[in-house]
């Protein structure tokens, strides 16, 4: 993980905080920590778990599947919104509330 606040990737470990590795930026002396829970995911894991959901699985059933946090799926569905037609999206939304 490169720093947060000037993406570079010369950092030293700064010791553990509440049990994650923290760093400490060579560039600019940014403390950061580790955070594992904002992993990226590829087109084709949020692709896969889109077509999941259009084929009537719901979003916690596809986070058991995926192990992707339930709600890691719904942002992707809220940037997803932007690119589907108006029938999807209000398929999408109207099945959410289940
Ligand atoms: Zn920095």
């Amino acid at each position: 993980m490169d720093c947060p606040r000037c993406k570079s990737s010369q950092k030293k470990k700064n010791g553990l905080r509440r049990g994650k590795q923290s760093f400490k930026c060579k560039n600019c002396g940014y403390q950061y920590v580790e955070n594992p829970i904002s992993r990226t995911y590829s087109t084709e894991v949020k692709q896969l778990c889109l077509k999941m959901y259009l084929n009537g699985m719901g979003f916690r059933a596809i986070a058991r599947v995926t192990e992707i946090d339930h709600t890691t799926i719904i942002n992707w569905f809220k940037e997803a919104g932007e690119l589907l037609s108006d029938e999807s999206q209000d398929l999408i939304m109207s099945r959410d509330t289940k």
